[in-house]
C-alpha cells in the first residue's frame, strides 16, 4: 500500500501535510467514518484525494458547488489523477462519456451534485462497481441549522445504505456544535471521528484603518499588490459600480460584481478574474461563494461588514494557498450610522439580532489594542492561547503606552455637563476649540466657561479621545444624534478628581501601521516570476483552464529563487508532483535556464524551510521581557498593558523562550500563592517531569495547586535554573 505523505510528495509535489490532513487521511484508511471541520484554504480536498488514490475502488464526492468540480477536476487531471464529474452543466453526450469512464473503472474520482447521485441512472451505475469512499462535502447543508440547508442532502442516507462497505468522510468549514451533532446524527457515524482544525489562518494579515479617504486608501493597497488578485467589498451595488468606474479610468484592471448585474456578464466577470485577465474585482458580498482561487493576495473591506461572521468569511477568501495576503477594513463611524439606518426599518427578532451584529463588529473595529484575531476566533468558540499574533496591526505595533489624559478627559466631561448633555461629540469638541460657527454661536455656547480651552488636542485628537471616554464607560452616547451624557462613574471621578488613564492619539496620522516586511516572505527574483507568470497564463489559456491549475503561486515563487535545472531538482519545488513535472516541467525549466543564464545566476539547493527568521524587536513580548529586565514589576507590567497577570507571565516565557534570560525578581517570587513546602513539591514535579506541560506537575500535587499557580512557578522554576 502507498502511504500517504509518498503520494502527498509524488503525485501532489507538497513536503507536508497541512494541520489534521494526515490524522483525518489516517483515518479514513483505516475504514472509520470521518467528519473534518477546516477552514476555507485549510486543505480538506486532499483529505479524500489522497485516500482515493490509495484504495482500489472509486471515491464518490458529493458536492453542492456545481461551480466549482469543474475547477477541481481540472486541478486534479492537472496533477494527474483520473477523475470526472457529473452534474446537470453537461451536454447529454459528456454526460455519457463520463458514466463510461466510470463504468470502466478509469477513474478513481467521481464528482458528483446531490440531485445527480439520487437518479436511478446513477444509482444503478454505482451499484455495479466497488465504492470505497464516499465524501460529503460542504456537509454542513444537511443541517437545518446551517446557513445553506439543501433537502437533498438528506437523502444521502438513503444513498449509503447501498454501499455498506464504502466508509463515509464528511467535510466542512462551518463549525458549530449543532450543526456538527446534526451531520453526525442524520449520516450515522457510528464511531464520532471529528477533527476539528483550527479556524486561524496565520498567514492572513488583519488590519482596521481609519476611514478617511477611502479611494485614496484603497488605491495606496492596490498599488502595494502590482498585478496581484485583489476583492474589494462595497455596501451597495450602486457603491461598487461606482468604484468600479472610478478606479477603471484611473487606469486599473478591474470589474464589478453585484446581483444586480445580468447573468452572463456576472460570470464573465468572474471567469476573468479567476483566469487572472482582471486584477480586481469590487463587489457586493455577493462575490465569493463559487470560488476557489487560491492567489487571492489582498480583501478591502471598503465599508462595514454587518457581522463578525461575515467579515470572516468574506477575508478568508485571501490567500487560500497559504501564502501571506491582507485584508484591510475601512472604518469609519459614518458606515455604523448607516447600517444602523436600515436596521431601524427591521423588528422584532430580526432587529434584535441585526444590532447585535453590528455591536460585535464595531467593538472589534473599534479596538486599537488587542489581538485582532481572538474577537474573531472566540467568535467562532475557539480561543487562543497566543496574547499577540504577531500579524495584525494591534500585534505588529508596539503598544501605545497608557498616559495620564485627566485633564483633557475632564475638560472634555465638563463641557458635555456645561452645554447640558444635549450634543454629539463633533458640537462638544467645537466649543472646546473656540470655533465660531454658526451652532455654536446659535447655541450661545461661546459663551460657556469651556469654550475654547481645549486648543492643546487637535479635532482629531479630542474625537479620539472622545471614544476612549465612551469605551471606557464616562460616557454614554443615545439617539438618533448620538447624544453624549456622563454616567456615574463621570461624575464619581470629577467629583473625586481621579486620575483617567488613555491614549493621546499621535498629532499626524497614528503611526502604527509601520510598512515593515514580514521576513517569513520567501526571497525571489521579481524578474523570473513575472516572466514565469505569463508563461503560465500562455500556457492555461491554450489549455483553456485557470492558470492556478498548471502552477501555483507559491510553485512558481520558489522556481524563481531556487532556479531548478533539471527534472530532479524541479521536484523539490513545492506543488510539483511527477505528472506535472513531465507534463510541464521542460517548458518552465527553460524558461528559468535562459534566465540564470542571462543573469549570471546559478541554481540553488532547496533546504528543508529554514526556520523563520521573524525580526523580533517590536514584539510586545521583547518589550515586556526587556522592560521587566530593566526593573520594572509585574504589576506595573498589568497596570501599563491593562493584561491579566496571566498574560504577562505568558509574554515572559515567550520571551525567554526565545533565547533571552530573565532577572529572578523578588517580586516574580511574591507573585507565588503556594507554601515553601507546596514550592518544593512542584519543583521536585518539574525535576521529574520536565516544564512542557503543565497537567503532569498538576496530577502529581492531586491538583493542590492550580494552573495559574502552576505557571507562575514554572516561570520561577526556569528563571532560577537559568540563573
Ligand atoms: P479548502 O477546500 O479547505 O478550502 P483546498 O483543499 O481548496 O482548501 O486547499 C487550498 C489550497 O491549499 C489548494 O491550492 C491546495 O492545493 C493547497 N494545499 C492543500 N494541502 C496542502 C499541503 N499539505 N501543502 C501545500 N499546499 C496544500
Ligand atoms: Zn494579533
Amino acid at each position: 500500500m502507498q502511504m500517504p505523505a509518498s503520494v502527498l510528495k509524488n503525485t501532489f509535489g507538497y513536503d507536508t501535510f497541512r494541520p489534521f490532513q494526515k490524522e483525518v487521511i489516517e483515518n479514513v484508511l483505516a475504514r472509520r467514518d470521518t467528519l473534518a471541520v477546516m477552514p476555507t484554504g485549510g486543505g480538506k480536498s486532499l483529505c479524500y484525494q489522497i485516500p482515493s488514490l490509495i484504495f482500489d475502488g472509486l471515491t464518490v464526492v458529493v458536492s453542492p458547488l456545481i461551480s466549482l468540480m469543474k475547477d477541481q477536476v481540472e486541478q486534479l487531471r492537472a496533477f494527474g489523477v483520473p477523475s470526472v464529474f457529473l452534474n446537470s452543466s453537461l451536454s447529454a453526450q459528456e454526460y455519457q462519456e463520463n458514466m463510461d469512464y466510470v463504468k470502466r473503472g478509469e477513474v478513481k474520482l467521481l464528482y458528483v451534485a446531490p440531485e445527480t447521485l439520487l437518479t436511478p441512472r446513477i444509482l444503478s451505475l454505482l451499484s455495479g462497481l466497488k465504492v470505497d469512499l464516499l465524501t460529503i462535502d460542504e456537509a454542513h447543508c444537511i443541517s437545518e441549522w446551517g446557513h445553506d440547508f439543501r433537502p437533498e442532502y438528506r437523502q444521502i442516507v438513503e444513498v449509503r445504505k447501498r454501499f455498506p462497505d464504502a466508509v463515509c468522510m464528511a467535510l466542512t468549514a462551518t463549525a458549530t456544535s449543532r450543526v456538527r451533532q446534526d451531520i453526525r446524527q442524520t449520516l450515522k457515524f457510528t464511531t464520532t471521528n471529528e477533527f476539528i482544525a483550527s479556524f486561524n489562518r496565520e498567514n492572513l494579515y488583519i488590519e482596521v484603518l481609519r476611514k478617511e479617504d477611502p479611494t485614496r486608501q484603497t488605491i495606496e493597497l492596490i498599488d502595494r499588490y502590482k498585478d496581484l488578485s485583489g476583492i474589494i467589498y462595497c455596501f451597495s451595488r450602486r457603491q461598487v459600480d461606482d468604484l468600479a468606474a472610478y478606479l477603471a479610468s484611473r487606469g486599473y484592471s478591474v470589474r464589478p460584481y453585484h446581483a444586480g448585474l445580468e447573468d452572463a456578464e456576472r460570470r464573465r466577470n468572474q471567469e476573468a478574474f479567476i483566469r487572472d485577465d482582471v486584477q480586481i474585482v469590487v463587489a457586493t458580498i455577493a462575490f465569493g461563494m463559487g470560488i476557489n482561487k487560491p492567489n487571492v493576495r489582498f480583501v478591502i473591506h471598503h465599508d462595514l461588514p454587518k457581522s463578525i461572521e461575515g467579515y470572516y468569511q468574506e477575508i478568508g477568501r485571501a490567500g487560500r494557498d497559504g501564502l501571506p495576503a491582507h485584508c484591510t477594513l475601512l472604518y469609519s463611524y459614518a458606515d455604523v450610522a448607516k447600517i444602523n439606518y436600515f436596521i431601524e426599518k427591521m423588528d422584532g427578532e430580526v432587529k434584535r439580532s441585526a444590532v447585535q451584529h453590528l455591536n460585535a463588529i464595531v467593538s472589534y473595529a473599534e479596538d486599537e489594542r488587542n489581538c485582532r484575531r481572538r474577537p474573531l476566533l472566540n467568535y467562532f468558540g475557539e480561543s487562543t492561547s497566543a496574547e499577540t499574533c504577531s500579524n495584525c496591526d494591534n500585534c505588529t505595533s508596539a503598544p501605545t503606552p497608557l498616559t495620564d489624559i485627566t485633564v483633557p478627559a475632564q475638560k472634555f466631561l465638563s463641557c458635555v455637563k456645561r452645554a447640558d448633555e444635549k450634543f454629539g461629540a463633533g458640537h462638544i469638541v467645537d466649543i472646546l476649540l473656540g470655533s465660531k460657527n454658526e451652532k455654536v454661536l446659535r447655541w450661545g455656547h461661546d459663551k460657556l466657561s469651556t469654550y475654547g480651552i481645549g486648543s492643546e488636542l487637535t479635532k482629531k485628537q479630542w474625537m479620539h479621545l472622545a471614544r476612549q471616554l465612551l469605551a471606557m464607560g464616562y460616557l454614554k452616547q443615545e439617539g438618533e444624534f448620538h447624544t453624549l451624557s456622563l454616567t456615574d462613574k463621570a461624575l464619581e471621578s470629577l467629583r473625586k478628581r481621579e486620575p483617567i488613564l488613555g491614549i493621546v492619539q499621535e498629532a499626524a496620522e497614528r503611526v502604527k501601521k509601520d510598512g515593515k516586511k514580514k521576513a517569513a516572505e520567501l526571497e525571489y527574483h521579481r524578474g523570473l516570476f513575472a516572466i514565469l507568470r505569463q508563461k503560465r497564463k500562455d500556457m492555461a489559456d491554450e489549455a483553456g483552464v485557470p492558470p492556478y491549475v498548471i502552477f501555483s503561486d507559491r510553485t512558481l515563487m520558489e522556481m524563481a529563487a531556487y532556479f531548478p535545472q533539471s527534472q530532479e531538482n524541479l521536484l523539490a519545488i513545492s506543488g510539483v508532483g511527477q505528472v506535472k513535472a513531465r507534463q510541464y516541467g521542460d517548458a518552465f525549466l527553460t524558461v528559468v535556464k535562459e534566465y540564470c543564464e542571462r543573469h549570471d545566476l546559478k541554481e540553488k539547493p532547496k533546504a528543508v524551510e529554514a526556520s523563520r527568521d521573524k525580526s523580533d524587536s517590536h514584539r510586545r513580548y521583547m518589550l515586556i521581557g526587556e522592560a521587566y529586565n530593566a526593573g520594572e514589576t509585574v504589576a506595573a507590567l498589568m497596570e501599563r498593558y491593562r493584561v491579566t497577570m496571566g498574560s504577562i507571565i505568558e509574554n515572559l516565557m515567550r520571551y525567554m523562550a526565545a533565547g533571552n534570560r530573565l532577572r529572578v525578581g523578588v517580586d516574580l517570587k511574591a507573585l507565588v500563592k503556594a507554601s515553601p513546602e507546596q514550592q518544593q513539591a512542584a519543583f521536585a514535579a518539574f525535576d521529574e517531569v520536565g516544564t512542557a506541560l503543565l497537567k503532569p506537575v498538576f496530577e502529581k500535587l492531586n491538583g493542590v495547586l492550580n494552573y495559574d499557580d502552576l505557571k507562575v512557578l514554572r516561570m520561577v522554576y526556569m528563571v532560577e535554573k537559568e540563573n
